[in-house]
């Protein structure tokens, strides 16, 4: 049996993020420099760090992106301050995942910003059901009507965004466009290479059956032929029942799992404790919903780290090992 008490102190960050926007408004006449037209770039605002990471890396110097949600915070359900909520309206364009948080599209649905590009409408939703190898589970369900969110842990998917991205800015800002389709190329080059290590990486592994705490994996799974095990669900906040966990132990012992994965922006004390209950290792498996130090990962080296934890908790034989890049 356990018991969890909320994953974070989000009404902490609410507060102070309150009190920062109303401190805001009341210097809000002194010389705030408006984006577009003082350094002549795309305006750009990115919901969470995989859109982000998307923006910057199509966009370079040709625009200022704005992340909704800050590092370590966790991204289901944020909630926009006023001054945010300017900003999407603002704003020439917009990249977003609509369905992961609510407050994010409503804001977009009230922007006239040239473009807005969803990451579902390049790589559409599918529903993801937790009990696969468990059978029968109905203690669960997805949180959101629209279905899994995770789109970008799969790279051939988040290679679609990319594209879909592109060409966004390519209509919002075609003065630039060659070199946003240049450097679109490029990133989709990487992104292919990386899903091909992956492929390489996870074929001969032991067991294909991985257990993590969050839901996450079901696209990366679904591309290399995994199954994942989530002792939680797609929203990171709702927490197991003791069916649910009666499910994950006999899928773990069924399949020969050796490592139960949690999450970095989440405590491990849920994934630490079915570790000792069933007397597996833990190790990190990233949902890459925000990078802690973007000065020293990004969404490639997060995702090759992944792989050599999955590999090794599937017991992936090192004669595939992939290089150190
Ligand atoms: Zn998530």
């Amino acid at each position: 049996m356990i018991g969890l008490t909320g994953r974070r102190a989000r009404t902490t960050t609410a507060l102070t993020v309150t009190a920062l926007a109303a401190s805001l408004a009341l210097t809000a006449c002194g010389g705030s420099s408006s984006a577009k037209g003082a350094d002549g770039k795309l305006n750009v605002v990115a919901s969470f760090y995989p859109m982000e990471f998307l923006a910057q890396q199509i966009g370079r110097d040709h625009v200022s992106v704005t992340d909704l949600t800050a590092p370590r915070v966790e991204p289901h359900d944020l909630e926009l301050t006023a001054k945010q909520v300017a900003a999407v309206q603002k704003a020439d364009a917009i990249v977003y995942l609509k369905g992961l948080q609510p407050t994010v599209d409503q804001a977009v649905d009230q922007s006239s910003a040239k473009a807005r590009i969803d990451a579902t409408a390049a790589s559409p939703l599918v529903d993801h059901h937790l009990d696969e190898g468990a059978g029968g589970g109905d203690a669960h369900q997805d949180k959101g009507p629209a279905g899994d969110p995770h789109i970008w842990l799969d790279p051939a998917r988040y290679a679609a965004i990319a594209k879909s991205v592109g060409d966004g800015f390519a209509k919002a800002d075609p003065a630039h466009a060659e070199d946003y389709r240049k450097n679109t190329d490029e990133l989709v080059t990487r992104l292919t290479a990386l899903d091909q290590e992956f492929q390489a990486g996870l074929k001969d592994a032991r067991t294909r059956t991985f257990v993590t705490s969050h839901a996450a994996f079901g696209y990366l799974a679904d591309h290399y032929g995994l199954t994942q095990v989530a002792i939680n669900g797609v929203d990171p906040e709702s927490e197991p029942t003791p069916a649910r966990l009666a499910e994950v132990q006999k899928a773990a012992k069924d399949n020969g799992v050796t490592t139960v994965f949690f999450e970095t922006l989440v405590s491990p004390k849920l994934a630490d404790t079915v570790a000792k209950d069933l007397g597996l290792k833990t190790a990190v498996l990233d949902p890459l919903e925000g990078v802690a130090d973007p000065s020293k990962d990004d969404y490639l080296t997060v995702m090759k780290q992944n792989l050599a934890n999955l590999r090794a908790a599937l017991g992936a034989p090192s004669t595939t090992a992939t290089p150190a890049s």
